[in-house]
């Protein structure tokens, strides 16, 4: 028997490192691909459909691969997941300082260790930035307010895995109001989402979840979000099914960023938001995972529903 298990095993790894080789090209560097016309093909596909669930009246806002690392810091973000963070570092100080550096890289030296911390960091989420910009505007109107944001997205979670990156895109809908405005949109969400899966064919369960808090402390953090049921993902199977991948998340972080960011509802009171993320690169794997790398032998309705 456990040599069945291990055929089973090397079968799998098998059709994992090919499809590896179908919709990329390594770079030396784990968890960072060049990425096939083929699986862009998807990816925009995939975007294009996405936006055709983009909420009435949502603002749709592209933000860069970088933000600001104030806001970042202000967010807490170091205290939950510090050893996921990107800053950038770049050199600094006078054109013959930066020269000296440079010489003595070109000696063999190392230039590293002159580097300095810039105001920036990779952005480890697509809606960051949505939450600052929107405080500034002033109070928010009764009703809600919906994003459709979308970003380049880094965290230092380095892995051989076909479905965890360094650098990945992620695409979301974000909701800013009252906390009834919030529980719905999430619970509207999570309905629309599994529609979504059923019209890509995949198989799918959604499931509660918590993010990976940093350190024993935070594993408390992470039994409390649980219990307040903050997060649920929608999980489809890519490696194996008994480890299925979130593909989808269903975020509600309560008055979270309104108290951060002093944002607050017309009422005087704290905005509670919520977001719904697609991890745009892990859809598209689940769907070559699922079908195959021939997308013309891909189900019809499938190929229909994302006009491939
Ligand atoms: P996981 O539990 O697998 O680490 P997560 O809880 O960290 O996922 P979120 O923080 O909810 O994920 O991010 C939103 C979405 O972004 C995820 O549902 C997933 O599709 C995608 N995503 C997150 N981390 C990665 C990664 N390292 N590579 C590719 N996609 C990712
Ligand atoms: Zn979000
Ligand atoms: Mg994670």
């Amino acid at each position: 028997m456990a040599m069945t298990a291990k055929f089973v095993e090397d079968a799998g790894d098998d059709r994992l490192g090919q499809l590896t080789d179908a919709l990329f090209h390594r770079t030396g560097v784990d968890g960072v691909y060049a990425r096939t016309g083929l699986y862009e093909g998807v990816v925009e596909a995939l975007a294009a459909l996405i936006s055709t669930y983009r909420p009435k009246g949502a603002e749709v806002l592209r933000f860069p691969p970088v933000m600001s690392r104030r806001h970042l810091e202000k967010h807490g973000y170091l205290k939950s997941f510090p050893n996921l963070l990107g800053c950038v570092s770049c050199l600094g100080g006078t054109e013959r300082e930066i020269r000296a550096v440079v010489d003595r890289f070109e000696n063999g030296g190392e230039w590293t260790e002159d580097l300095g911390a810039a105001d920036l960091v990779l952005s480890p989420a697509a809606c960051y930035p949505v939450y600052p910009l929107v405080a500034e505007r002033g109070p928010v109107a009764t009703g809600g307010l919906v994003f459709d944001v979308a970003s380049d997205c880094f965290r230092r979670e380095p892995s051989t895995d076909i479905d965890r990156f360094q650098s990945f895109r992620m695409r979301e809908y974000v909701c800013i109001g009252s906390p009834a405005e919030i529980q719905d949109f999430r619970e509207q969400w999570i309905v629309r989402a599994k529609g979504l899966a059923d019209r890509l064919g995949l198989t799918y369960r959604v499931e509660l979840a918590s993010d990976p808090f940093f350190g024993r402390g935070g594993q408390l953090v992470a039994i409390s979000q649980i219990q307040q049921s903050l997060k649920f993902e929608l999980l489809v199977p890519v490696r194996s099914e008994e480890e299925p991948t979130a593909c989808m998340s269903f975020n509600y972080h309560r008055d979270h960023f309104g108290h951060t960011w002093d944002l607050k509802t017309e009422d005087g009171e704290f905005a509670h938001t919520g977001c719904v993320a697609f991890g745009m690169d892990r859809l598209a794997v689940a769907l070559f995972a699922t079908h195959g790398i021939d997308i013309e032998a891909w189900p019809q309705d499938v190929r229909d529903a994302l006009r491939v």
